[in-house]
């Protein structure tokens, strides 16, 4: 069998970490299996869907590496819901109903005071001809619902292991309104069983779904996928991560320097048993992958996480990786510049402060013009990589200074700043006329 999955956002917001997670899981799943990963645009909702989403969606995916396949929109396969609606009315499982909102709301009260379950009584199916006849001609217009069997739906879920809904506990779902919009059931369906999908892979919200679904399946005469739901995703601090997750949008993380690897890795370990690392490239994690890893206990999402990803693929980045970005920034000052500040990084951007001190102009911090001027009378004539040890070694018999009263003073007159990558790397990109201003109080 080949693996085909897909990914299926509505374009009725951006894409953020919860929702981006059923991407990154199905891509690494279809890649892991050599299959096909279909990216199908959910967009029955057109009174919601934007296209500006939909491009955002987009951008999102190709920033993080999630190319697609096949890329499907629903808008334009309206035609294939309504013959799937055909079949179920002639088949007698999507059946009209006439209730309002409010003669629904008033029957799940009663119900609800009697101690029964909320579930739709089905009254629609009971009606006669005649009657439906007189609420047509009061003007009403039915909403569809599917009529399930009422039985114990079971499947073996890749994540979940054994897993089972009683859809006797389900009111029969509504596939379309009253408008004749397709709701999101029958459209997925349609469109998995005519795309081949082979795995529905997405978050544990979606478990009494697949319920109602499954019984979609068969009563279409179509295979039954297999399933996987990933768990909740909940904050650092335990708390649903639902409320914030606006925050948490991905073109944000982009705009705040986040590497793609880090967002990509962070989201792609989430709910795994082992230490979130960070991957540095989308085949690394690939290889990595392995969806039975992943459990049922929630995720936890911490942005400190993704912080220190994103530190430690910058702090091994080598200098061919990073060239062309430290171009962009006009901030390439040569492999031995790059290897000098690359640890002393939290986002790449970090960079240009780091050009700055070595090209300059800095403004040195200046607590003891004498001791500086100590310093610059043992100044080597040549700076090399092992200048700094000499010349600090020179000053401390000069000055009698030591430790941090030796080192703290130089760093502040030649960066400008408290800290910074190791002066020893620093002090030959600098360079010695430069040293030499700084060291006498000037900017330079
Ligand atoms: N458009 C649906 C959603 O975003 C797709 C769910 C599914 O994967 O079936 O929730």
């Amino acid at each position: 069998m080949t693996v085909k999955v897909r990914f299926a956002p509505s374009p009725t917001g951006f894409l953020h970490v919860g929702n981006i997670r059923a991407a990154v899981t199905n891509w690494l799943f279809a890649r892991r299996a050599g299959g096909t990963f279909v990216l199908r645009i959910d967009d029955t909702d057109l009174a919601r869907s934007t296209a500006e989403y939909e491009r955002g969606i987009e951008t999102d995916l190709t920033w993080l590496g999630l190319t697609w396949d096949e890329r499907h929109k629903q808008s334009a396969r309206f035609d294939r819901y309504r013959a799937a609606a055909d079949r179920l009315k002639a088949d007698g499982r999507l059946y009209p109903a006439y209730e309002t909102q409010e003669e629904l709301d008033r029957r799940r009260k009663v119900q609800l005071s009697r101690g029964l379950p909320p579930i739709y009584d089905r009254a629609a199916l009971k009606l006669t001809e005649a009657e439906r006849a007189a609420l047509e001609a009061e003007g009403r217009k039915p909403h569809w619902r599917f009529r399930l069997d009422g039985r114990r739906v079971k499947w073996l879920d890749l994540i979940r292991g054994d897993n089972e809904v009683d859809t006797a506990s389900l009111s029969d779902p509504v596939l379309i309104r009253e408008d004749g919009a397709f709701l999101y059931t029958l459209p997925s369906v349609v469109d998995d069983i005519d795309m081949g999908v082979t795995h529905v892979i997405r978050g544990e919200d979606h478990v009494t779904n697949t319920g109602v679904q499954v019984e979609l399946f068969q009563a279409l005469g179509a295979a039954v996928p297999e399933f996987a739901h990933f768990s909740l995703l909940i904050g650092a601090d335990g708390e649903a991560l639902s409320k914030r997750l606006g925050s948490l949008s991905i073109q944000d993380l982009r705009a705040e320097g986040f590497e793609p690897m880090a967002v990509a890795s962070h989201i792609a370990k989430l709910g795994a048993a082992e230490a979130i690392e960070a991957a540095p490239t989308m085949a690394a994690l690939v290889e990595g992958f392995d969806i039975g890893r992943l459990g049922r206990a929630p995720a936890r999402y911490d942005s400190a996480d993704l912080a220190r990803l994103n530190a430690s693929l910058l702090h091994a980045m080598d200098y061919a990786a990073a060239q062309g970005r430290l171009q962009a920034l006009d901030c390439d000052l040569g492999e031995p510049f790059w290897l000098a500040v690359r640890a002393n990084l939290a986002k790449f951007d970090d960079v240009k402060v780091w050009a700055q001190v070595v090209r300059g102009p800095v403004a040195p911090l200046v607590d003891d013009p004498a001791f500086l001027a100590a310093a610059a009378a043992v100044l080597p004539a040549t700076l090399d990589l092992e200048a700094w040890r000499g010349w600090t070694e020179a000053v401390k018999q000069a000055t009698g200074a030591k430790g941090k009263l030796l080192f703290a003073p130089l760093r502040r007159a030649l960066t400008g700043l408290d800290h910074g990558p190791d002066m020893g790397p620093l002090l030959p990109l600098i360079g010695r006329e430069r040293t030499l201003s700084r060291l006498a109080g000037a900017t330079a």
